[in-house]
Formats: structure tokens, C-alpha cells, sequence
């Protein structure tokens, strides 16, 4: 059933208020949502489902207008403009004085100290890992091997010891590090890549010619470091996708208006011809 509805139909399909749409898009949509809120608020599983509540409930509203507004033509740029959406959402809610006080949370412009002069997987590797991942989570997020990911931390080992070596994908610092991917975000310089070109970068459309230019502009720029990484990240989670059963997505569903789905006839109506 929803498990064989392609992205392509899903959004059209909920704006159109069907419901086979909508259970196809709490059942794809609602694992990774509560999974990115888990990495980057801290909060228990029923804080987060409340805000993906709320998400839906926004989402659904006024014809759909706010889903309306997410990117449509590729389910990986939805993802990680669904990303950022919750990182919006939940940051009015965070508050700095519970982030953890050892080690201090970085801020944007020592971040960039911190990353200067390393070369793109290392930086790929640090920003991961201030995130919240564990290093496993990063080296599967990067798709690379242990000694790569090791090798990245070593500039961490000194000032962000207890950052690393952590089992479980939890940020220490939800509010300064939500407030350091938002300035990212609205920090887009003219030289910065879109997210379409660098999910063409990530299927290997791009050319040489034109990947090196980015990579290059990527390791002296945070905004498209937190672009890209947000994208490898909506890739892994896509790679373990989970849907939720029936029994979790329908108490949504009741959320969101919804068309009536028609009642087929009865078979005595049928053979009257009804
Ligand atoms: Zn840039």
C-alpha cells in the first residue's frame, strides 16, 4: 500500500487531501523527523512527537499552504528542507543554559577557526560530530572507514574531548548548535552552491570541472558545509527508512483534514445496478 507510493505522488496526493497520501507521508516522513529532532533537541520521544504534531497540524492547514512552500521535485531536497524546518521549529523552544557547559559549545566563528585549513573530509567529519553523532553514525553518514573518521577527530581531541567518543547521536549543545546551522542557512554568499547542484554533485551528474570549484569553496564556507552535510545526512537516514505501522500513523492522520474516501458500493447495490 503506502509502502509502494513514490515521492512524486505523495506531496500532490496530500495536498489533494487524499488519505492513502497522508499515511504514505507519516509513515515515510514521521521516523525520520522524530530521529533528526532526537539528534538535535535532547528531547524525550513524547516532546518530540508533540512538534511533529504540531508540524502536521501547520503543514496541513489553510489547503496545505505551508507544505506548498517545500521543495517538490526531489524526495532529498524535501528532506532537507524538512530538516531545517525542524531545527526552526524547535529552536524558540531550547535553551542555552541547559546545553552542557564542558566543553563549551563552539560558535560560529570559532567553528571556522576550528575547521580552517583541513581538507573537506575532515571538516565533513568535525561538523558531524559537533552535531551529535557518534563516530560510527559519522563514518556511516560519510560512508568511510574508521582511520578516515579517526583521522578528523584529531583536531577535535584537545578542546572537544567529550564530544567524541559518545555511543549514542545526541548534541550537547541543541541551542548554540541549532543557532549555528540557522546562521549558516541565511549566510548564502553568491559563490555558495544550491542544494539541487550539489545533489547533482552527490549523483556524480556533475563534472569534474565543476565539482572541484565547490569543494574547494566548501571548505572555506559553513553555509554550504551545513547544506552538504545536511544533505549526506537525509541520505543516511533514507538508507535505514523504517515506516511507521498503521497503529502509529492512523491516530495522525485524524489530525489532518482529510477527503472523505468513498464508500465502494455494496455488491447487492452493485448487482441492482446502483
Ligand atoms: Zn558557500
Amino acid at each position: 500500500m503506502s509502502k509502494l507510493m513514490i515521492f512524486q505522488k505523495i506531496l500532490p496526493g496530500c495536498e489533494e487531501g487524499s488519505p492513502e497520501a497522508w499515511r504514505a507521508f507519516l509513515g515515510f516522513y514521521g521516523p525520520m523527523a522524530t530521529e533528526i529532532l532526537g539528534v538535535y533537541t535532547q528531547w524525550d520521544a513524547d516532546e518530540r512527537l508533540a512538534l511533529w504534531r504540531e508540524c502536521i497540524g501547520e503543514l496541513s492547514a489553510n489547503d496545505c499552504a505551508e507544505l506548498k512552500k517545500l521543495p517538490h521535485q526531489s524526495e532529498r531536497e524535501f528532506l532537507v528542507a524538512m530538516r531545517a524546518h525542524l531545527q526552526d521549529r524547535a529552536a524558540p523552544r531550547l535553551e542555552a543554559r541547559k546545553d552542557a557547559a564542558e566543553p563549551p559549545a563552539p560558535a560560529s566563528e570559532s567553528l571556522t577557526t576550528l575547521l580552517s585549513g583541513l581538507p573537506v573530509i575532515h571538516q565533513e567529519v568535525v561538523f558531524l560530530t559537533l552535531a551529535g553523532y557518534s563516530q560510527k553514525t559519522v563514518e556511516n553518514i560519510l560512508r568511510t572507514t574508521p582511520s578516515v573518521a579517526g583521522e578528523g577527530l584529531s583536531r577535535l581531541r584537545s578542546a572537544y574531548a567529550g564530544a567524541l567518543e559518545r555511543p549514542e547521536d545526541r548534541c550537547l549543545w541543541p541551542s548554540a548548535w541549532i543557532g549555528i546551522c540557522g546562521e549558516a542557512r541565511a549566510g548564502a554568499g553568491k559563490d555558495c552552491a544550491t542544494l539541487r547542484q550539489l545533489v547533482r554533485v552527490l549523483d556524480g551528474q556533475a563534472s569534474w570541472y565543476d565539482k572541484s570549484p565547490a569543494e574547494d569553496h566548501r571548505t572555506r564556507c559553513l553555509h554550504c558545509l551545513e547544506l552538504w552535510t545536511s544533505l549526506l545526512e537525509v541520505v543516511a537516514w533514507d538508507r535505514t527508512r523504517q515506516p511507521w505501522p498503521d497503529e502509529k500513523v492512523e491516530p495522525l492522520l485524524a489530525l489532518i483534514p482529510i477527503r472523505k474516501e468513498k464508500a465502494k458500493p455494496s455488491l447487492f447495490a452493485r448487482m441492482l445496478g446502483r
